[in-house]
């Protein structure tokens, strides 16, 4: 039989109504020929407390306990999921991570996919059941422990399960009916793609659209599969939604495709520290080992290198605002041993990240230009630029991020089709 991924987050699992729709979307495609692996989040804003109880319950936690608390969420709408199926008499059952076992690496919190053995799944499917109900975002690890993927880690389990067992097509049912040019929320010029390149994806994702995961567009771009993004609360079809897939299926040619941001980010400077071989390693080494994910970085020339008697420079970097603490220990920790010397650490807190995105930039000059002249004229100052091959990001003061996303999608024209 054919075989779909249908994966519902949290906001379409939300209560028991909503679970009875997405089960009519599976019982749908049952009635076409499908066999169906559904892969389902925690009802929304389930797993944000199950952290919070954590975090008040032991704030320097157990990551693997962690994970055991964490995970349950999406046990408890697989579970669901099956019975609200079997109640439309469509053939279900549902599975935690470790029983189908989904193996992962030991990393709690951050567990990436070794294995998922299709043996149990397919001797249910042979026995006729039509529909495998997984949770999401869990597996297990070779030691035997309960693992998480990460936030927004069921778009990862979706399409691991796809490339798995060559489904068809995995799609991937949310609160907003495709991919946009930017997050709907923000404007609401942003304009419903109907294709968008995984390379594209990957970027926007990484650089804070959390409609996807980003590691689950890594998956589909390396296993080939069909992805496609879709609303839970429309009525929907083969042509609905957005696919994700490669860059020659693209008719649309534009410069930028979408605008991305990162909302909590924060930015450090490390005042006065040696300017010598070797120093950005004594920096980034011990941040690298403390966890804290370092993104933009300039070295710049110090306002403060006089009255030094050797070379001197400053050292900014953006981190996400939640590993400030972290990061500030790691330096510390480096300026007590005589790994690296700094007169002081200045923190802002208050910064976002905006970016714009797109895989005509590789032939196209300008950009970058354009970009920067938007935000002058809505005068909002940058702080760092950072640049790759298809992506231009700013570093900017937190109150002006929904300004300079609008203002972006406004100067390339995103509400426009190309
Ligand atoms: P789910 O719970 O279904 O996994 P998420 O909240 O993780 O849903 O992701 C969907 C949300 O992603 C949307 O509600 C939207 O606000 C946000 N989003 C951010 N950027 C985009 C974009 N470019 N296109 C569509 N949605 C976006
Ligand atoms: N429930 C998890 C989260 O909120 C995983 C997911 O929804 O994808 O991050
Ligand atoms: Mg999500």
């Amino acid at each position: 039989m054919p075989l779909l991924v249908m994966k519902f987050g949290g906001t379409s699992v939300a209560d028991l109504e909503r679970i009875r729709n997405a089960a009519q979307k599976v019982r749908a495609e049952v009635a076409r020929g499908y066999d169906v692996i559904v892969i389902v989040s925690a009802m929304s804003g389930k797993t944000n407390e199950l952290v919070g109880w954590v975090n008040e319950t032991s704030p320097l936690y157990d990551a693997r306990e962690y994970d055991a608390v964490v995970s349950s969420g999406e046990n408890v709408t697989a579970g669901l999921m099956a019975l609200t199926l079997q109640e439309m008499d469509v053939p279900a059952r549902s599975w935690q991570g470790w029983q189908v076992p989904i193996q992962t690496t030991s990393a709690h919190g951050a567990a990436r996919f070794v294995d998922i053995p299709r043996a149990n799944l397919d001797a249910k499917f042979a026995e006729g059941f039509r529909v495998a109900v997984i949770a999401g975002f869990q597996g297990v690890s070779a030691e035997g422990r309960i693992t998480t993927l990460g936030r927004g880690g069921s778009d990862t389990t979706a399409v691991a399960f796809a490339a798995a067992f060559g489904a068809e097509r995995c799609d991937i049912y949310t609160d907003v009916d495709g991919i946009y040019t930017t997050d709907p929320r923000i404007t609401s010029k942003a304009r419903k793609l109907d294709r968008i390149s995984f390379e594209e994806m990957l970027e926007l994702a990484s650089l804070g659209a959390k409609v996807l995961q980003t590691r689950s567009v890594e998956l589909a771009m390396r296993y080939k599969v069909r992805l496609r993004v879709l609303s839970s609360f429309d009525e929907t079809d083969e042509m609905s939604g957005t696919l994700v897939c490669d860059e020659d299926e693209i008719m649309e040619s534009r410069v930028v495709s979408g605008v991305a941001y990162s909302r909590e980010e924060a930015k450090l400077t490390l005042v006065t520290v040696e300017d010598r071989p070797g120093i950005a390693a004594a920096i980034f080494g011990p941040l690298a080992e403390a966890g804290v994910n370092v993104d933009m970085i300039v070295q710049n020339i110090s306002e403060k290198a006089q009255g030094h008697d050797r070379p001197v420079t400053d050292m900014t970097f953006s981190c996400p605002v939640e590993q400030v603490a972290r990061a500030r220990k790691a330096l510390e920790a480096a300026r007590d041993t005589g790994a690296i010397r700094y007169d002081g650490l200045e923190v802002d807190e208050d910064a976002a990240k905006v970016s714009v995105v797109g895989i005509g930039m590789r032939s196209h000059a300008g950009v970058a230009a354009r970009m920067f002249s938007a935000l002058a004229e809505e005068g909002v100052n940058i702080k760092v630029i950072a640049t790759s091959e298809i992506k231009i990001s700013v570093l900017i003061d937190r109150k002006y991020m929904e300004l300079a996303v609008q203002a972006l999608h406004d100067a390339f024209d995103l509400d426009k089709t190309g």
